[in-house]
């Protein structure tokens, strides 16, 4: 068994998270690559190290004096290698060329990769093993998007000659050589990318929670942790809100089957979440979990003998599309149709997208609302229970929610209700009430 273990910034924030994280390594043979997030917060009102990076970034851009912000980098990164006790290990050289750096011709990317960049310097030296720099061997391409096929003939390699080695998280090179990194949580990437090169059996995601939960926490009192999630659940319930990893991370090793687990590194001797590709396990629950966003608008469109009008919804979605507005849902009826949008992208271009509507389809009426709430209830047991649509309508009722959309893909993997904003809590409570208790 071999795995990669990726910790995220709250689990590197001080000396003692780093003595939870050597423990964590140190007691599991089956460890080979190590990926570091910059330190995060130590306590809620803290800065990111990412955060200070980006920040001085700006400073030195509007010409004004970085010292005082480059020695608090330093004394954050200080503060960890004295707590260590690491002797003979200084990271001096690296901070006089970040300041210059940032003094002569500062690079956004740059600056803010070396919060990672440095925390593996110090993770490679108290473990014991080598450094490898993610610039040389992850890479993007003119779009600055990921080079997979140079990143994982590289990364193979390279690899290939450490048994064991710490890759910093966040960053790669761009097509110009210069340091470029993903966006922000991207060291996520950075873990999924590695454990696909190395062919390894795990990929373990080391973070501040137990893994994913079923319900969003600030919403439902300590709701039930999932066990069990497939990469499709979860990318349903990631796109509806719930966030524990960056979306991109999915991918890298879902192409080679390799399974996920998100751990704690404050209790490591919970379970976490397990994301698979499938899985024959019973679940706990029917739904696998919950999750929702606020600010959606519905565009309402009637047409007398729309149904048989062909072409009526492409001409629709055409005013959208010219109007670079995505489409999330789509409900219809006989003479009706109605388009569901993210209420930020669209209210500025609303009247537009309204005349192009008339424009190209020419219907009777248009009617816009705002404030409509999506609720996902995601579960790939839904496929073999009968009555989940039941159970959850009966739910809403009984809370005295009134359903505004309701939408179940022929995938059985999820419904989407529609409600208005202000019972989004009340609803996501009482769904959670019904189906997990
Ligand atoms: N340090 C970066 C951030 O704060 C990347 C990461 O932690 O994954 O976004």
């Amino acid at each position: 068994m071999r795995k990669v273990l990726k910790f995220g910034g709250s689990s590197l924030a001080s000396a003692e998270q780093f003595k939870k994280v050597e423990a964590i390594i140190k007691s599991d043979n089956s460890v080979a690559y190590v990926v570091p997030s910059a330190p995060g917060k130590r306590n809620s009102s803290d800065t990111k190290v990412t955060d200070m990076l980006l920040h001085v970034y700006a400073t030195a851009c509007a010409g004004q004096d970085i010292s005082a912000e480059m020695d608090a980098i330093k004394a954050r990164y200080n503060e960890i290698i004295e707590g260590l006790g690491l002797k003979d290990f200084n990271l001096d050289a690296d901070f006089e060329e970040i300041a210059n750096s940032l003094k002569t011709a500062p690079e956004k990317d740059y600056t803010a990769s070396r919060g990672e960049y440095l925390n593996g310097k110090i993770m490679a030296a108290y473990l014991g093993i080598p450094f490898i720099d993610a610039k040389d061997i992850i890479f993007f391409n003119d779009e600055g998007k990921l080079n997979t096929y140079k990143t994982q003939k590289v990364m193979e390699a390279k690899l290939a000659e450490y048994d064991k080695a710490v890759v910093p998280g966040f960053y790669g090179m761009g097509k110009d050589g210069k340091v470029k990194t993903f966006s922000r949580g991207g060291s996520d990437v950075t873990g999924s990318i590695v454990a696909q090169a190395a062919k390894v059996d795990v990929y373990e995601n080391w973070t501040d929670v137990s893994g994913f939960l079923t319900a969003d926490p600030r919403i439902v009192d300590n709701p039930k942790p999932i066990k069990y999630i497939t990469y499709r659940e979860l990318r349903e319930l990631s796109y509806m809100g719930a966030s524990v990893l960056h979306e991109d991370a999915i991918f890298p090793v879902r192409q080679v089957g390799i399974p996920i687990n998100i751990r704690n590194t404050n209790i490591p001797t919970d379970e976490g979440t397990w994301i698979v590709e499938s899985t024959a396990r019973k679940q706990d629950y029917v739904i696998t979990g919950i999750a929702g966003k606020k600010d959606f608008c519905t565009v309402f469109i009637s047409k007398a003998m729309m149904n048989s009008e062909i072409g009526f919804c492409r001409k629709v979605l055409q005013a959208f599309e010219d109007n670079n507005i995505s489409v999330e849902h789509m409900p219809s009826g006989i003479d009706t149709m109605t388009v569901v949008v993210h209420q930020d992208e669209f209210m500025e271009k609303e009247q537009k997208v309204i005349s192009a509507i008339h424009r190209l389809a020419k219907p009777d009426a248009i009617e816009i609302e705002s404030g409509l709430a999506l609720v996902a209830v995601v579960g790939r047991g839904m496929k073999s229970a009968s009555g989940t649509a039941g159970k959850l309508c009966t739910a809403l009722a009984n809370a005295g929610v009134n359903i505004k959309m309701i939408d179940q893909g022929s995938s059985e993997l999820n419904i989407i209700i529609g409600i208005r904003n202000e019972d989004f809590e009340l609803a996501s409570k009482a769904i959670y009430k019904a189906f997990i208790g």
